[in-house]
């Protein structure tokens, strides 16, 4: 039987026709004409979606973590200082990937579900003589968003570069690269990209790539340095031919497509559906007596909810018969709560019918696990949320 399951993890989410159809059509040269094409419109797109009109994009096969690991290698030299706001799992990955490139690493780690406070930041900032930052826009184990905007102008003020891990956040939640100082922003393709795994993205500023053009030791990591990379992505977009390494000749023909969809939504239309649908999934949840990870509504990401476990429900026994309902949903990440909580995505091709399947599955799971609520109370709440903001 044909498994019609819905995919709602943060990643990879479920895929559009058209992006998928890319990815199984026969595979062309890496330097057939085509192909360039496909490639040069994709780094163009990035701009776009990206909102960075003078940034220079990266494509290289990997996933998120490369994309992570395309920042830090390029940008620190050993020795340099940086300071890692971490929210969760993702935050704190940054601090061991950067002590591998030499850095000496400060973390700030906001408490489990909270940001941190900017005026705790900033006196950090000023304090110490830092090269970079990094900022982990919706860290993933929490479904906490930082204010990147703030943390953007902050970095600038004190002439530190920023690096926003946007893993789960970009072409979802709302950036500006080039207005908000970022110097890099990271995806990877599973997300709200909208392409299967096994891209790593990103978009560095001119000013990241200065910093870059004036390191003085080599970058200790020979795939990931921008040096082996940047002619080739030069070249694309220069609809030349060229190599360093056999690009993902599929996942990049997909990405074409998939960015093509996202650049013809627009930007701010696809940041308000994001808004629009992940505050329906969130009254939905409420109304079946869930709350939530991340503690203040205004930093509550909108590309996943991660939902508390109602009083007396076990993992164990929701998730599977939220999936035997049809529906597919991601268990606890942070080491610290794993066990109390489970991930909703909703983001990407994400659409009302999509968020209600899910309620209604959550609620069937829930009624299996001994919870008690009146049969459609999720359902209707989203609904009602739908009526009063009219998506
Ligand atoms: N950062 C964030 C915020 C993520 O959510 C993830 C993946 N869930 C990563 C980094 C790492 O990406 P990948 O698993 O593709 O290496």
């Amino acid at each position: 039987m044909k498994d019609r399951s819905l995919l709602m993890i943060p990643g990879p989410i479920e895929f559009e026709p058209e992006v998928l159809q890319a990815l199984g059509a026969p595979t062309t040269s890496h330097v057939a004409p085509n192909f360039i094409e496909a490639f040069g419109r994709a780094l163009e797109a990035m701009r776009k979606i990206w909102l960075a009109p003078e940034g220079q994009p990266f494509v290289v096969a990997g996933s998120g973590t490369l994309a992570m690991e395309l920042a830090g290698a390029n940008l620190v030299e050993p020795g340099d200082r940086a300071l890692v706001l971490s929210t969760g799992v993702f935050g704190d990955r940054f601090e061991d990937l950067l002590s591998r490139h030499g850095a000496d690493v400060t973390v700030l780690r906001a408490p489990i579900g909270q940001t941190l406070d900017l005026s705790q930041v900033e006196d950090d900032l000023r304090s110490g003589v830092y090269k970079i930052l990094t900022v982990t826009h919706v860290d993933t184990s929490t479904a906490v968003r930082m204010p990147i905007r703030e943390i953007g102008e902050l970095a600038r003020r004190y002439n530190v570069l920023s690096i926003v891990d946007g893993v789960c956040s970009v072409a979802g939640e709302e950036i500006w690269q080039d207005e908000w100082n970022l110097d890099v922003v990271l995806t990877a393709s599973q997300k709200a990209i909208g392409v299967p795994p096994g891209l790593a993205l990103l978009v560095a500023s001119q000013r990241a790539m200065a910093a870059f053009a004036s390191r003085e030791t080599p970058v200790r990591s020979y795939y990931a340095d921008w040096a082996k990379w940047l002619p080739i992505m030069q070249a694309y977009e220069a609809r030349k031919p060229s190599y360093f390494g056999t690009p993902a000749v599929n996942l990049v023909a997909a990405l074409d497509v998939s960015l093509r969809q996202i650049v013809d939504e627009g930007m701010t239309a696809r940041f308000a559906r994001h808004e629009q649908l992940a505050g329906a999934f969130r009254a939905g949840a409420v109304a079946l007596g869930m709350n939530f990870v991340a503690t203040e509504p205004q930093h509550r990401a909108n590309t996943l909810t991660a939902c508390r476990y109602p009083n007396g429900v076990a993992a164990g026994d929701l998730l599977p018969a939220i999936k035997q309902a049809g529906v597919i949903v991601a268990g606890g990440l942070h080491p610290e709560i794993k066990s109390e909580y489970f991930r909703v995505g909703h983001m990407g091709a994400v659409s009302m019918g999509d968020i209600l399947a899910a309620l209604g599955a959550i609620e069937i799971g829930l009624r299996h696990a001994g919870h008690v609520c009146e049969p459609g109370i999720g359902v209707a709440a989203a609904l009602q949320w739908h009526a009063a903001h009219g998506i």
